[in-house]
């Protein structure tokens, strides 16, 4: 989308955090109230199939960065490797990626998991519009903005938009928000999208934090005593928060 690239308000929105700070923000206020997941996990190892299965989850989206593996790694980290890979060519399951990436990011993506939708989207005149990496294959998907979307057309639509999570859904051909789960490490991007589109959720303790930009590593740390002032230290396992 040449225009989309040589667009200045793109190139001056700078690195992925300055761009999720900058969604987060004006809307702190109330996204601490949608930080709260399904449940915490102590890793995505935790995952069972069969037990996905039980509680009627069909489609999971996942962020990458920090659920999946340190920052901007290129391989998935090998005590976590088997367990993910074998879900994800589990073919009960339907699998997306919805990561705040930047766009060579996304190509990297698209190479490590070749077999799975990633998505960007972008604020455009009509609505939204969402790149769809599926290994070296882009296709673009038209969709609906929301409220957590930017409103200047070019501007990414990141977390905690659900829109992005929205276009995932579509993606995959999933309409029952019931078969979604969101599996990522940040209550205010990843957890407070699921709330916002109305699906489940998985919250797992960051990977390598020390991988992470400081500016990120802050902002997570924040996260951390804003959730545990409102909700206290987080139970691991499903049913503990409820
Ligand atoms: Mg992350």
């Amino acid at each position: 989308m040449p225009w989309l690239r040589r667009s200045p308000l793109v190139v001056c929105m700078g690195s992925t955090w300055l761009q999720t700070t900058r969604t987060v923000l004006p809307h702190l206020a109330k996204l601490v109230r949608e930080m709260r997941p399904t449940a915490h996990l102590s890793s995505v190892v935790e995952l069972d199939a069969e037990s996905l299965i039980e509680k009627g989850v069909r489609a999971v989206l996942w962020d990458v960065d920090g659920t999946l593996m340190s920052h901007h790694a290129s391989a998935l980290p090998r005590p976590l490797e088997t367990a993910v890979r074998a879900l994800l060519a589990d073919s009960r399951f339907r699998h997306a990626i919805v990561s705040n990436c930047q766009e060579p990011r996304l190509e990297q993506l698209g190479e490590i998991f070749p077999d799975v939708p990633v998505l960007l989207g972008y604020r455009s005149e009509e609505g939204a519009r969402f790149r769809v990496r599926r290994g070296r294959e882009d296709t673009w998907r038209e969709g609906a903005a929301d409220a957590w979307s930017p409103a200047t057309p070019g501007l990414p639509i990141r977390k905690p938009s659900a829109a992005l999570l929205r276009a995932a859904m579509a993606e995959l051909g999933v309409e029952d928000t019931g078969e979604v789960l969101m599996v990522g490490d940040q209550y205010l991007t990843d957890i407070a999208s699921a709330n916002l589109a109305g699906v489940r959720s998985i919250k797992v303790p960051t990977l390598e934090r020390a991988s992470f930009p400081i500016p990120v590593r802050v902002a997570q740390a924040l996260e951390n005593v804003l959730y545990r002032l409102r909700h206290g230290r987080p139970r691991l396992g499903w049913g503990a928060e409820s």
